[in-house]
């Protein structure tokens, strides 16, 4: 073995490694130790972090359809908001498993909140057309109930260890490398099966909402392990805060009370309010794009606004919403601030089947890290119910796998002990043109100007590497190297898109 190699043996084996534990890696962890896999749940936050289990996320709510008859309508809208860019087989297996996935999780002890009001019971969720059945998520008795099970079932939790690699062999599976950040160790951990479950890849741009975690490293991993990622151009847009605080979710629902103070002086109509109201992610389909356009034109810094419409007697879910607002941020609603386009959940992804098997031997996705069952754009509460029907299937799938494919307790790997110095710049650097030219406004002219900038730190981080002992300055190479790819990847699927629609809205073309 030369020098600048480190070997490492198995630190851990076990059946199923689920990597990720949001929402989609805690019930695919659970399923998979339900039929009696040896399961090890790692992540790089804490056990239960990631978007799912983030205070910034104002409660998570999922939908689903009534019966047989609004089974059929939800998957039709499904697909016509999608534009034609969801799979319908995918999505008949997401609709189909969404009320079985509820019961599944409701035997299992946890709380599912049900519309408790009339008006509750009204809510139209985004992009819909319709009334649908929700349940609603709430953080912390979720959090408290996966704790429980876990606890019961004897699974083993890894926190703080971030992803760095995965080993496959003639398209199998046979393991994963990880950091311990606490530690400061590389750590091999030997599996037959794995689930990937680490988010989107918001978390490459500076403006993004949820965790700052979802940055795109397994999607690279997988793909380079034989998967396919699909509609990665379809991120969402939405408005959040910028001042008085940064990187916080703005409620759609309060366009129509909203008073923006633009720099060309332009007013926009209430109607236009209105419409924008119905919706969060911005979309090129619904006709109301102005009203983004005008606050992006703004810049970094964001659009100044406060509430000026405000009715005397609020509906409910205003004030809920404002509510929390005032205990997160302190903002009230006679405040002025300032909004901004954010990155959001990512609609598209590592390509899955109904089996949520990625197409390479034991590799496994679920949650917002994969695509193929949203289109452009996707209904609101679809994320969080794609994260438990396909955790819920990924997990089953994964064990049965493993139960017929044993680990390799030989297996062993090198890692080339090399670094980039400057490694810690690329992911500024990525965040920086991202938020630039990636955003709303994205023009041919900017998304070259952004690839070439990649391209030159695609350069450097090839051709300046230098042997090191330091781990922590090989992980961090190891990283900047995975961002910059997926960052490559998100652009150029944006630049060959030739019109805009749904999420993806391009000025120029
Ligand atoms: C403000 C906000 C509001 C939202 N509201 C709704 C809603 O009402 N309804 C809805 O359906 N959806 C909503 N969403 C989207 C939804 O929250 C997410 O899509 C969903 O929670 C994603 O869950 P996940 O389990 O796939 O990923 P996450 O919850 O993001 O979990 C990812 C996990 O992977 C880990 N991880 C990431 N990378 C690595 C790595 N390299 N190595 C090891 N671990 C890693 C993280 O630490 C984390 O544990 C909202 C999102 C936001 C930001």
């Amino acid at each position: 073995m030369p020098s600048s190699c480190l070997q490492l043996v198995p630190s851990y084996i076990c059946d199923v490694l689920v990597i990720g534990s949001g929402l989609a890696g805690a019930c695919a962890a659970l399923s998979a130790r339900q039929q009696g896999a040896e399961v090890m749940l790692l992540s790089e936050g804490s056990t239960f972090s990631g978007s799912s289990f983030s205070g910034d996320t104002w409660g998570l709510g999922t939908i689903g359809p009534q019966d047989a008859a609004d089974a059929q309508d939800l998957e039709d809208t499904i697909l016509k908001v999608g534009s034609g860019v969801a799979d319908p087989t995918l999505v008949h297996t997401l609709v189909s498993q969404i009320r079985p996935t509820w019961e599944w999780l409701e035997q299992a002890g946890f709380h599912l909140c049900h519309p408790q009001s009339p008006e509750q019971q009204e809510y139209i969720p985004c992009f819909d057309h319709t009334v649908r059945e929700w349940r609603g998520i709430e953080r912390d008795s979720f959090k408290q109930g996966f704790a429980t099970q876990f606890d019961n079932l004897h699974l083993t939790c890894l926190p703080h260890r971030l992803l760095i690699d995965l080993i496959c062999e003639d398209h199998r599976i046979e393991g994963a490398i990880v950091f311990d950040t606490h530690r400061k160790r590389l750590e091999l951990i030997a599996a037959p099966a794995i689930v990937l479950a680490t988010g989107g890849v918001a978390g490459l741009y500076g403006h993004h909402l949820g965790s700052d975690t979802q940055r795109g490293i397994a999607h690279v991993l997988a793909h380079k392990a034989g998967a396919h990622l699909v509609n990665l151009e379809s991120i969402q847009l939405m408005e959040g805060f910028v001042a008085p605080k940064k990187n916080l979710v703005f409620s759609e629902k309060t366009f129509r009370y909203l008073s923006l103070d633009t720099e060309s002086g332009k007013q926009l109509s209430q109607e236009l309010l209105e419409q924008r109201s119905t919706h969060g992610p911005i979309s090129a389909r619904t006709g109301d794009s102005e009203v983004d356009k005008v606050i992006a034109k703004e810049g970094k810094h964001g659009c100044l606004g406060h509430y000026a419409n405000l009715p005397a007697q609020l509906p409910e879910l205003d004030t809920h919403y404002f509510q929390w607002l005032k205990e997160t941020t302190g903002i009230t609603t006679s405040d002025r601030f300032r909004l901004g386009i954010y990155a959001h959940a990512e609609n598209g992804g590592i390509l899955i089947d109904s089996y949520a098997s990625t197409g390479v031997d034991g590799l496994y996705a679920a949650g917002e890290c994969t695509g193929g069952m949203h289109g452009v754009d996707r209904l609101g509460g679809l994320s969080s119910a794609n994260c438990m029907v396909f955790g819920r299937i990924a997990g089953m799938n994964a064990a049965t796998w493993a139960q017929k494919h044993r680990t390799d307790n030989r297996l062993s790997y090198e890692s080339p002990m090399y670094c980039y110095p400057k490694a810690s710049t690329a992911l500024p650097l990525i965040q920086d043109n991202l938020d630039r030219y990636a955003l709303l406004n994205r023009n041919r002219e900017g998304l070259q100007i952004c690839m070439s900038s990649f391209t030159d730190l695609w350069d450097q981080l090839n051709a300046k590497q230098v042997t090191t002992d330091n781990i922590e300055e090989v992980v961090e190479t190891r990283i900047a190297y995975l961002e910059l790819t997926c960052a490559i990847f998100l652009v150029s699927t944006m630049d060959k898109r030739t019109s805009g629609f749904g999420a993806h809205i391009i000025p120029d073309r």
